[in-house]
């Protein structure tokens, strides 16, 4: 588990801040391992680091209101309170699909009451004794309408002498399931800690500074310390497009130097005529343009760096395997690497009887094979005789050998950082990338984001398929629509059920997908639920079971760890609960699931009450339209300051403080300071922490 290829990457660095920042965030008090995982989930990476990199959302003041005088519903106040009385609930009504709520009566000091209810039943006593009657406390959490007023599960409760351990600002971290805003700021507040005496020994201004930024961004104040063009977001924003910058001027230099230039391969075998004799399907105009262009960067002197852009369905799966069948006939090795092990396996399932067919041995290697099977794994790559093999990273463990690395394959290539895929390339000589990437990007972005690498477009899908129909439905409506997919499912459709992640800061997290999972059961008792605090061999096993065309599971109800590029063909028909919280983006790669096959496919966009006319208008373009590109330049224009759910899943925006459209000048800048060659320690550091060190394909 413990990500230990990054500790070699931080060369220049001094030791005790390098060895800190990659310090595994299950070391930090109160963490753990099932923590650290999910923590892994939200950062993309679960060191001291990743954290650090971690921008809070905004700040929520919880300033003490003396008075509940003049608070309206949604607020959320701060206030000493006087405990009246403990009404515990009755029975509930049978129809009642939900426990009846715990309700502390309270008073403030002008007499206004308020009722603090709770729900869970398990940690009832504990609540009650931290409301003792006849007491004040300072209690924190947001006003809900009602007479009196409700406030469900204060987040904190303090006596008035600990009233202090509330904070008066607090920052509000872009969270996953199962993970509080009280856990963010108690690791905060120990990294930061520890960080004092470690960036004291900084002898860089410039790296000072830059550490100083991030402790004012965690602290922040206010949210317009949050702000793009805030003074440290800004500050933060140009180190790292500056190390970005400076990383692709190095790699970009190092491809067209003369030294680098490499030995022509030989072709020994012959396998793609047949494979492509054999293909079921002509490959689309798109598909054929690309495969020229990665055929000519592989026969070229220089290794190719190239990225593939294909929306969801457009068939760059096959692009790769092409690419690999070619390397074979070179005697090379392929290594394909995917982002889950989930995706490493549907992958593998896909390629291997095509490779049988053609006599290449081709294998999967994830952190799931311990043992003599992974020994026998490791061996079979080392001596040559693997010629493709899938996996997660797995694939760059250290005792992974290969006898003639010649391509890496990276699909949905923004789960991975630059030096994870460039430790891959390191196991081999002068290696081949191809990189896909299932969200298109808008060509003005791609052109600052991926400056070192050629880009491919895969711009048409393949003949015959149905446009995927889309409408949005108000949450009103979902009798209706059970009603329908009912009919549907009887029919032998098969339906994603998608609810959003809950911040519930209680910690259960999960409640929305249970919650539907339970009511939709009712009517469909076969559904099945995967989330993100099952374990991963649970959800895998759902997945399996959901995809596989003989079980009767034919309703998943599933948060957004449902993958990226899962593929059940049969899947007909994606319902998306609360749409307008996710990103476009995110919606268009959600909807991808369905439309794989020949039915007609429908996607249902449920939207809430709250909805904002914005919002809704971000469903219409959805409604309208199945061009990712266009989609996608929409996203850039309308996306709303960071609230949005599935950003890191969306692709393409993978800088952590840098913002295309509020930087162009820090862009500007920073590509010219990177243009001059001279890398000093300080932005050598700086790549590093930004994962995009020093090795890159030089
Ligand atoms: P993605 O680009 O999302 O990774 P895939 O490679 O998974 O897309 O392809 C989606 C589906 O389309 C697969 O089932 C694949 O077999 C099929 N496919 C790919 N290319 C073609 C083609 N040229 N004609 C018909 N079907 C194709
Ligand atoms: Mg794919």
């Amino acid at each position: 588990m413990l990500k230990i290829w990054v500790l070699g990457t931080f060369v220049g660095m001094r030791r005790e801040i390098a060895e800190f920042l990659n310090t595994d965030l299950q070391y930090i008090r109160g963490v753990g391992p099932v923590l650290a995982e999910r923590f892994n989930d939200v950062l993309g990476g679960r060191r001291v680091l990743d954290f650090l990199l971690h921008k809070p959302a905004y700040v929520r003041n919880r300033a003490v209101t003396e008075s509940l005088a003049g608070v309206d519903t949604g607020d959320t106040i701060t206030i000493p309170l006087l405990i009246k009385s403990h009404k515990k609930p009755g029975k509930p009504a049978p129809w009642l699909k939900r426990a009846r709520a715990m309700r502390v009566l309270c008073t403030d000091k002008m007499g206004y009451s308020v009722a603090i209810q709770f729900f869970n039943s398990k940690y009832m006593d504990y609540w009650l004794e931290k409301l003792p009657i006849g007491q004040w406390r300072m209690v924190s959490g947001k006003i809900e309408g009602g007479n009196p007023p409700v406030m469900n599960h204060p987040e904190f409760i303090e006596t008035l002498d600990a009233a202090e351990k509330i904070p008066a600002a607090q920052a509000i971290y872009p969270s996953g399931e199962g993970l509080t805003q009280k856990v963010f700021a108690s690791v905060r507040d120990q990294i930061f800690a520890k960080m004092d005496s470690i960036v004291g020994e900084y002898d860089d201004e410039f790296l000072r500074e830059f550490f100083d930024a991030l402790r004012h961004v965690h602290f922040a104040k206010t949210s317009d310390d949050l702000l793009p063009n805030s003074t440290y977001v800004a500050k933060l924003a140009y180190a790292e497009l500056l190390a970005h910058q400076t990383a692709i001027a190095i790699s970009r230099r190092a491809r067209t130097s003369q030294k680098n230039k490499r030995q022509k391969r030989v072709k020994a075998r012959d396998y793609l005529n047949k494979f492509m004799n054999t293909l079921p399907y002509k490959l689309t105009d798109a598909q054929s343009r690309v495969v020229g262009e990665i055929f000519n960067d592989m026969e070229s002197d220089v290794p190719m760096m190239r990225l593939v852009q294909g929306d969801v369905g457009s068939g760059k799966t096959i692009v790769a395997l092409i690419a690999a069948l070619k390397m074979a006939e070179y005697g090379g090795q392929t290594a394909l690497l995917a982002p889950t092990d989930t995706l490493a396996q549907q992958h593998f399932a896909k390629i291997k009887p095509m490779c049988d067919a053609l006599g290449i041995v081709a294998d999967v290697l994830t952190g799931r094979d311990k043992g003599a099977v992974r020994r026998e794994k490791l061996v079979s790559l080392r001596s040559g005789r693997t010629k493709i093999v899938v996996g997660t990273h797995a694939l760059f463990s250290d005792d992974v050998e290969y006898k003639d690395l010649g391509l890496v394959i990276v699909d949905e290539q923004h789960r991975f950082g630059v030096n994870q895929r460039e430790s891959l390339r390191a196991k081999g000589h002068s290696v081949d990338l191809l990189a896909l990437s299932a969200t298109p990007i808008p060509r003005t972005l791609s052109m600052t984001m991926y400056g070192d690498m050629d880009i491919s477009i895969i711009n048409q899908k393949p003949a015959g398929r149905l446009p995927i129909h889309t409408t949005k439905l108000p949450m009103a409506r979902l009798n209706d629509l059970i009603s329908r997919i009912k009919q549907q499912i009887d029919n032998g459709a098969k339906v994603f059920w998608i609810c959003p992640l809950v911040q519930d800061e209680n910690g259960i997290g999960v409640g929305a997908a249970v919650a539907r999972y339970d009511a939709l059961r009712e009517t469909f008792p076969t559904a099945g639920l995967v989330h993100g605090q099952m374990s991963k061999v649970d959800r895998d096993r759902v997945m399996a079971e959901f995809a596989d065309d003989n079980s009767n599971m034919n309703l998943l109800v599933a948060t957004t760890v449902i993958e990226v590029g899962i593929d059940v063909p049969r899947a007909s028909i994606i319902v998306i609960e609360n749409a307008e919280q996710f990103g476009l983006a995110a919606l268009h790669q959600l909807r991808g699931r369905v439309g794989r096959g020949k039915i007609q496919s429908y996607c249902i966009l449920l939207y809430g009450l709250n909805v904002s006319p914005d919002g809704l208008k971000r469903l219409d373009v959805l409604c309208e339209t199945d061009d990712g590109f266009q989609i996608a330049e929409q996203d850039l224009m309308m996306r709303g300051v960071g609230e949005l759910l599935g950003t890191r899943q969306s692709g393409w925006i993978q800088y952590h403080f840098a913002d295309w459209r509020e930087h162009r000048d820090l862009f500007k800048l920073a590509a010219r300071a990177a243009a001059d060659g001279n890398v000093s320690d300080a932005v050598r550091d700086l790549m590093n922490i930004f994962g995009c060190g020093s090795n890159i394909s030089a």
